[in-house]
Parts: structure tokens; C-alpha cells; sequence
């Protein structure tokens, strides 16, 4: 058994920590995930949630017999970017545990790790990653030393769009998967030759926007079916996301393509990505949906490569960073 790096995952809804060994193997992460009762996320309860369910996590991480304390080598988490209070939380359980276990801490970027997670899990290479999450839709490939962003959403992410259009129907948090089944129902009700709906189409240049497309997705809504608004939703919202990722594989000359984010869950997206890159002649990936939503062990994972690299983490240099960037960080491995 090679050595164990844990990763601490918190800039939103979830608190999960996870561990991957030296060799890259990756291990399932413990996690829990704040629900609000009513309305969105509000950082300061996500933060509360994050801090009372810790030391349970951080009990049956204990108690699992594929992970051994004595094999720690170092504790990475989630520096930024993401919300301030939940950061807070994973950055002290992480400055804690690295303490106890008398091994360096490594504060790694949240949407580095979803590509990083999504290449040791999938094998490709140098892929365009379309990172569709609640809180982020950036389009993002390797130049150099540095991950950069291609395009991005010029307002809400995805995500959180599509959990907005939920919870005005009353649907909790999260609400993609919910409007996942009913667009679904709308195709099978449809006898598979679904009516789509004409809504507003956010593509400008390599960006996208989500929030004029949610606001005639809830005005159709008083009027239509929700299966038919559900549907089109989802064909308008990820269509423009694979039409920004194809314009960036056909700039950079990259021929693959992996998806990252909770909205990559989504077997519609996948499907629409891998038909585009069929098309090019090129590949899609994505990784298992454990890896796909927010989780600790793509943060270890991360923690790995940089620790790897020779890069740790000096304790006055651990503070959260909430607007951390993509392009930010420098990536010192292949
Ligand atoms: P993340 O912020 O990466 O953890 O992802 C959470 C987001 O993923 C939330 O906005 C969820 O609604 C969304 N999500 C999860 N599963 C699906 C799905 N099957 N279809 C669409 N969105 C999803
Ligand atoms: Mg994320």
C-alpha cells in the first residue's frame, strides 16, 4: 500500500472528504449535502450544516477498512473559488486533520480538481472540459502551465438555473434531476417526436447566459406543460453549452471532450456530447456521477498532483480564496 493524500471538499452545498493513494487510485468519498428546507443555498446555514455533520464524516472515514491514518502523506482542500463561509469550514477540518496527522496541507483550486478527477478517471489526455456545475459553466483547456477559460456564463450557472426553474414549481434542491425525468416523461408521452418549445438562446461568442432563457422557461410554465417547458429547457441550455465546447475544440485543435460539474450527470448532455465529437471525429468522456458532483476525492486527487509537483501548502498561506479563478493556478505536471 502506497501513501494516502485526503481531500476536504466545501465550497457549497456538500461537505466530503475523500482520499486517493499515491498511485492515483481513487477512493469513494464520505460526504454530506446540505438541503435547504425552503428557498436556495444560504452560505451561513450551509456553513452551520458543514460544521455539525464533520466530525461524522470524518468518523466513518476513520472506521473504513480501505483507509489506514498511518498512510497519510498529506491533507488538501478546496481553497476557492466558492462560497466564503462553507470554504471556511472545509479549510479548518482540513488545517485540523493535517495538524493531527503531522502532514502538510495543500490548498488546491475547486475547478482544477474536476478536470483532474475527470482525466485520471476517464484516461483522456488534454481534453476541452465543459465544467457544468450548480454554481460554474466554464468551457476550459490547458495552454502552457495553466488551465484557461475559454468561455463562461455571463450570469447564473447552469446548475443553479435549472434549480431555480425546479424550485418555482416547488421541487427541492437539487433540482436537475428532477427536470431530467420530466423532460423525460415529455419524450415518452410524445411517442419519442417531442414538441419543442422556441426559448431565448444565450450563446455570444465562446460565453453563454442562463437567466433570460429561465425567465420564458417560467412565463411558458403558467401556460404549458411542465414536461414540454422541462424539455425544451434542457435542449436549449445544454445545446448552447456543447455548441460553445465544439467552437473550443475546433480553435484549440483538441479532440477531446470531457464533462465535469453535477449537470454532467445528466444523460441528455452526455448524449448531445457525444453525438457533436462523433461528428468530429473526435471523443467524449465523463466521469462517474460520484465524481462528477462535488466531492472530496477529486480534491485529494489534486492534493496528489501538486504534492507530486513539490507544491504544499504553508499554514499563513491557507486562507480561503472565494474568487479564486480557473486560469489562476499554475499546473506544474503532464
Ligand atoms: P455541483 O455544484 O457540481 O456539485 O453540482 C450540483 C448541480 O448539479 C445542481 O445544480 C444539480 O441540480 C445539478 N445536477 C445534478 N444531477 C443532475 C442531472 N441529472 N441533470 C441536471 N443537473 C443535475
Ligand atoms: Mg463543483
Amino acid at each position: 500500500m502506497t501513501g494516502l493524500i485526503v481531500g476536504v471538499e466545501s465550497t457549497a452545498h456538500t461537505l466530503s472528504i475523500g482520499f486517493v493513494d499515491e498511485e492515483g487510485k481513487l477512493f469513494s468519498s464520505e460526504s454530506a449535502l446540505f438541503k435547504p428546507e425552503e428557498g436556495g443555498i444560504h452560505p451561513r446555514e450551509a456553513a452551520d450544516h458543514h460544521s455539525v455533520v464533520a466530525p461524522a464524516l470524518i468518523s466513518s472515514l476513520l472506521a473504513r477498512e480501505d483507509f489506514n491514518q498511518d498512510d497519510i502523506v498529506a491533507v488538501s482542500f478546496s481553497q476557492g473559488p466558492g462560497l466564503g463561509p462553507c470554504l471556511r469550514i472545509g479549510a479548518s477540518v482540513a488545517r485540523s486533520l493535517s495538524s493531527y496527522w503531522k502532514s502538510p496541507l495543500i490548498g488546491v483550486n475547486h475547478c482544477v480538481a474536476h478536470i483532474e478527477v475527470g482525466r485520471n478517471q476517464t484516461g483522456c489526455e488534454d481534453p476541452v472540459l465543459l465544467y457544468a456545475s450548480g454554481g460554474n459553466t466554464q468551457v476550459i483547456a490547458r495552454s502552457g502551465d495553466r488551465y484557461r477559460v475559454i468561455g463562461e456564463t455571463l450570469d447564473i450557472g447552469i446548475g443553479n438555473m435549472l434549480d431555480k426553474f425546479a424550485r418555482n414549481h416547488g421541487i427541492p434542491f437539487p433540482g436537475g434531476p428532477a427536470v431530467e425525468k420530466l423532460s423525460k416523461k415529455w419524450i415518452e408521452s410524445s411517442v419519442n417526436n417531442p414538441e419543442l418549445l422556441a426559448l431565448p438562446y444565450g450563446v455570444h461568442g465562446t460565453d453563454l447566459a442562463f437567466s433570460g432563457l429561465l425567465t420564458s422557461a417560467i412565463l411558458h410554465s403558467k401556460k404549458l406543460p411542465l414536461e414540454q417547458v422541462c424539455y425544451s429547457l434542457q435542449e436549449h441550455a445544454f445545446s448552447s453549452c456543447i455548441e460553445v465546447a465544439e467552437r473550443a475544440m475546433a480553435h484549440t485543435g483538441k479532440s477531446e471532450l470531457l464533462l465535469g460539474g453535477g449537470v454532467a450527470c445528466n444523460g441528455r448532455l452526455r448524449e448531445m456530447s457525444s453525438i457533436m465529437c462523433e461528428e468530429r471525429g473526435g471523443q467524449s468522456f465523463w466521469p462517474e456521477k460520484q465524481y462528477c458532483i462535488d466531492n472530496g476525492t477529486m480534491i485529494a486527487e489534486l492534493g496528489r498532483r501538486e504534492f507530486q509537483s513539490g507544491r504544499t501548502t504553508e499554514l499563513d498561506n491557507s486562507a480561503i480564496d472565494p474568487t479564486l479563478r480557473t486560469d489562476s493556478s499554475t499546473i506544474a505536471w503532464t
